[in-house]
């Protein structure tokens, strides 16, 4: 099995989480591709999910940008508003199968959070979800909505008290209650095997993209263009892809501008090769290893690491990265609003502004695919802020009366 991507990956964690993480690589290589777990898997995507979600056609925004024509993957549409739910109903699945009461997560922006506590509400796990105090403080409505699913929502404060205090916290949680929980980790990183089952939940947004374009187009098509936070959208939407002639972009936080602490690009020469939470890869950090802090619009793509694979592939040169800024990429966001009906979550109207780039400059006959990788009914707070600041002030000021 794969426990490095090149140099990038592996295993680094202290000793007493040696056995969790052996039995759940026992649970990925034997439970997870077994029939029985397949099936069930495949049922609830369906039923509990709505899978397929639908490729759409940009048809205005096709004609409007003169260029490639342009697809739209509705991951938005998903239940709980994004792709996240794709791996973490899969991994409280694995953890019910393996014979886990409980499950544990770290969250920061709070989906991967939501989505974890969603998804053991389905199949009747406990749950309980490390939260760092500034991201509870600033995440409010995600954390009302781990309450409703029944999660316990626990306040970290150590450290920064933000997600990396939270990853450290529910790993220590972990290493203490195995024997009965499951860590669900929310995006393709962490230490093997991680990555590996992250991908293997997420590439049905790929597998689903190539079976429906075949269909309709009778070709595949040539860039496929996802945002890129950890990495576990775009890893799930390019590995069906991986060795075909085909395009693959990544898109990273441009944020306010090039300077440390305003962005979230690790790729491209910008973050140092190091290990932290487990794994190695490039992250945002001094020279002496300190993680600096990361800005973007989008709470979900902020992160000071990227997924070890997509490191790795951004190296090789299978994978392009670009960036967006956070003002590119509320302009995205208001012209697949008012062109499409389509409201993009921050995080995905990255990948929507490198198309507004891209798509004009190719021809007619090229087929370009945007992942939406969330809707963005979840961003009220921060778009609103963004785009009406005096009336949205005032609202506020009046609900809190
Ligand atoms: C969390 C999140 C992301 C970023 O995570 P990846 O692992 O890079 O996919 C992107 N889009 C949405 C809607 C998210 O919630």
């Amino acid at each position: 099995m794969t426990k490095y991507f090149g140099q990038f990956g592996g295993q680094y964690t202290g000793e007493v989480l040696k056995p969790a993480l052996l039995e759940l690589e026992n649970a990925f290589l034997h439970i997870l591709p077994s029939e029985l777990f397949q099936k069930e898997y495949s049922m609830l995507l369906r039923d509990y999910v709505g899978r397929p979600t639908p490729l759409y056609f940009a048809e205005n925004t096709t004609k409007d940008l003169k260029g490639a024509k342009v697809y739209i993957k509705l991951e938005g549409l998903a239940n709980t508003g994004a792709h996240k739910i794709n791996n973490a109903l899969g991994q409280v699945l694995l953890a019910k199968k393996m014979g886990k009461k409980r499950v544990i997560a770290e969250t920061g922006a709070g989906q991967h959070g939501v989505a974890t506590a969603a998804a053991a509400a389905k199949l009747g796990l406990s749950c309980e979800v490390f939260m760092g105090e500034i991201d509870v403080i600033r995440q409010q409505p995600n954390v009302f909505l781990m309450k409703q699913y029944g999660a316990k929502v626990t306040t970290v404060t150590d450290g920064t008290k933000t997600l990396k205090d939270a990853v450290n916290r529910t790993l220590k949680e972990w290493a203490n209650c195995s024997d009965y929980t499951l860590y669900i980790l929310g995006s393709a990183l962490g230490p093997y095997p991680y990555p590996d089952i992250v991908r293997t939940f997420q590439q049905i947004i790929g597998q689903e993209i190539k079976k429906e374009i075949l269909s309709r187009e009778g070709r595949i098509p040539d860039m496929l263009i996802a945002c890129c936070g950890g990495g576990s959208n775009s890893i799930g939407t390019f590995t069906p892809f991986i060795n075909d002639s085909v395009s693959l972009v990544a898109v990273e936080a441009g944020g306010r501008n090039k300077d440390i602490g305003n962005h979230a690009v690790r790729m491209n020469g910008n973050g140092k090769l190091g290990i932290i939470e487990g794994y190695k890869s490039f992250f945002i950090q001094s020279d002496e290893g300190q993680v600096l802090p990361t800005h973007s619009i989008s709470a979900g793509l902020d992160y000071a690491g990227i997924g070890p694979e997509l490191a790795f592939l951004g190296q090789k040169g299978r994978i392009k990265f670009e960036s967006a800024t956070d003002e590119e990429v509320l302009n995205a966001y208001q012209y697949f609003a008012r062109k499409e009906g389509l409201l993009f979550a921050m995080e995905s109207a990255h990948a929507a502004a490198y198309a507004l780039r891209i798509v004009p400059k190719l021809t007619k006959e090229a087929i370009v695919c945007i992942t939406m990788s969330g809707r963005g009914d979840k961003d009220i707070f921060i778009t609103a802020k963004a785009l009406y600041a005096d009336e949205w002030k005032k609202f506020l000021k009046r609900e809190g009366a």
